[in-house]
């Protein structure tokens, strides 16, 4: 009998539904292996399945599911990875759990990120360190390290996170498993602890593209509580494509020739995609996104921005910690503000705050916001003469752990790639495309807004044509 954490989430769905497999079986199963897990990639655990109709009835069929602690889950502690949040048990439920929820993958448990999801390492949890199951001494990637490092050692079938900058592909990448981060808008914010408003989006963390595909179904459409959110065009379709005859794939100098620092292995995984790609029937060309060098300081101007907002309501009055409550109430906030965020979150606050002051607010926010529109313009161009813009997830495979925390330039350096479709607001997915060292490396594809069906289908035959097996981390 194959065991039941070798099967996809969607085999395990089918299998529920035909009868084969029992719900409850299923849930125990991973239940038992998050709860004794030695990666730090959980913060908390379900004991069982949330109450419900029968699993076998509902599309996901019970599959359980692992969600990035900063979504609200009612009841159950979402602290985003942060001791200002510590024990902090919200009364509502964040809309995309809710519905996947209904959907039939119940919650498994909430997984271990960087505080605020600032990051990529998972090295700023205020919970400690994640660790990678494809060796324990390297990091997960950040920041939905916990939600990647769970799908990869099979500690749950599937995974939610969230990507600001590159959160779900990069760790996606590193950890040899799917990552998808879809349109801006395309999926409600409701209940997402925020970090940065105009850029954060959910997605699907997964062992395979057509799991990818069966969870971000159910997580798409419009919420009256985010009104940024919109209806998805269609419903998602699953991946069936066999060739990738007609695509033009746009591979882009600025993200992939020597300014990008590509490790020599990354690149050779990544040559060897397009060529399966060619081999499939796809025409590879050069293209230019003149702006995209730009991106990342335009990111670490607008997203720290933009956290410095979002981030002045943990002031110990509300909830979370409060220090010294009986000094006065000055005092009280910035006791609070010192103890509950780690460095990372005190650095990007007052980047963002100083960004925003009068006198620098043209200077820097408001020329990051051109910068943006201006990349943003660049994938137009693009997409009016490529269907589709490949390029590696990260520049690196994982790194060891400690190895860039004393050089936060260095640690921003991973979304070199990934950052410039955040600020277009465009979906991305990172698929592995092979080892190099014994580490997994990420494929990168990005397409125009709301192609999310055509951009899961090429990933799907080009993950047939790898045909990668990550079976190793899961031991
Ligand atoms: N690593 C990036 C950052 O630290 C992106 C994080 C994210 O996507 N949430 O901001």
């Amino acid at each position: 009998m194959t065991e039941l954490i070798d099967l996809t989430a969607a085999q395990a769905a089918r299998g529920v539904q035909t009868g084969e497999i029992g719900a409850a079986e299923l849930f125990e199963a991973y239940r038992r292996r998050a709860a004794g897990e030695e990666l730090n990639a959980f913060l908390w655990v379900a004991d069982s399945p949330a109450a419900g109709g029968s699993p076998a009835d509902r599309p996901l069929g019970g599959v359980p599911l692992a969600v990035k602690d900063l979504f609200c889950t009612e009841g159950v502690p979402s602290q985003a990875g942060s001791r200002i949040l510590e024990g902090y048990r919200p009364p509502y439920t964040a809309t995309v759990v809710a519905k996947l929820t209904a959907a039939g993958a119940p919650l498994l448990g909430k997984t271990n990120q960087d505080e605020f999801a600032m990051g990529s390492s998972n090295e700023n949890s205020g919970y400690g360190a994640v660790l990678n199951p494809w060796d324990r001494g390297r990091v997960p990637g950040g920041s939905s390290g916990g939600s990647a490092a769970a799908v990869a050692a099979g500690l749950a079938p599937w995974a939610i996170g969230t990507d600001t900058g590159g959160s779900i592909r990069q760790p996606a990448a590193l950890c040899g498993i799917v990552g998808l981060k879809p349109t801006y808008g395309a999926c409600s914010r409701y209940g997402m602890i925020a970090f940065a408003s105009s850029l954060d989006q959910a997605g699907p963390l997964t062992r395979d593209v057509t799991d990818a595909a069966l969870l971000f179904r159910h997580m798409v459409g419009h919420d009256p509580c985010d009104s940024t959110s919109v209806e998805f065009p269609g419903q998602v379709a699953l991946p069936v494509a066999e060739d990738l005859r007609g695509i033009r794939l746009g591979v882009p100098e600025e993200l992939t020739g020597d300014a990008g620092g590509v490790q020599s292995g990354v690149r050779e995984s990544f040559e060897a995609t397009l060529n399966l790609a060619e081999g499939l029937g796809a025409s590879v060309e050069p293209c230019r996104l003149p702006h995209a060098p730009h991106a990342l300081s335009a990111y670490y101007l607008i997203a720290p921005a933009e956290a410095s907002a979002n981030l002045a309501r943990y002031d110990g009055v509300r909830y979370g910690l409060r220090v010294d409550g009986d000094a006065d109430l000055i005092t009280m906030y910035s006791r609070t503000r010192a103890r509950g965020f780690g460095p990372e979150v005190k650095r990007r606050i007052m980047l963002g705050t100083y960004a925003l002051s009068s006198g620098y607010y043209d200077a820097y926010y408001g020329t990051a916001q051109k910068v943006r529109t201006k990349i943003s313009e660049d994938f137009r161009v693009a997409f009016e003469q490529f269907d589709f813009i490949a390029t590696p997830t990260s520049p690196w495979t994982a790194f060891e752990l400690g190895s860039k925390t004393d050089d936060p330039l260095a640690m921003y350096f991973n979304d070199f790639c990934t950052v410039p479709m955040s600020l277009a607001g465009i979906p991305a997915i990172s698929i592995p495309s092979g080892l190099s060292e014994g580490l997994p490396v990420g494929f990168h594809l990005a397409g125009p807004a709301f192609s999310e069906s055509r951009l899961l289908d090429v990933a799907y035959a080009l993950e047939r044509a790898i045909g990668f097996d990550g079976r190793v981390a899961r031991t």
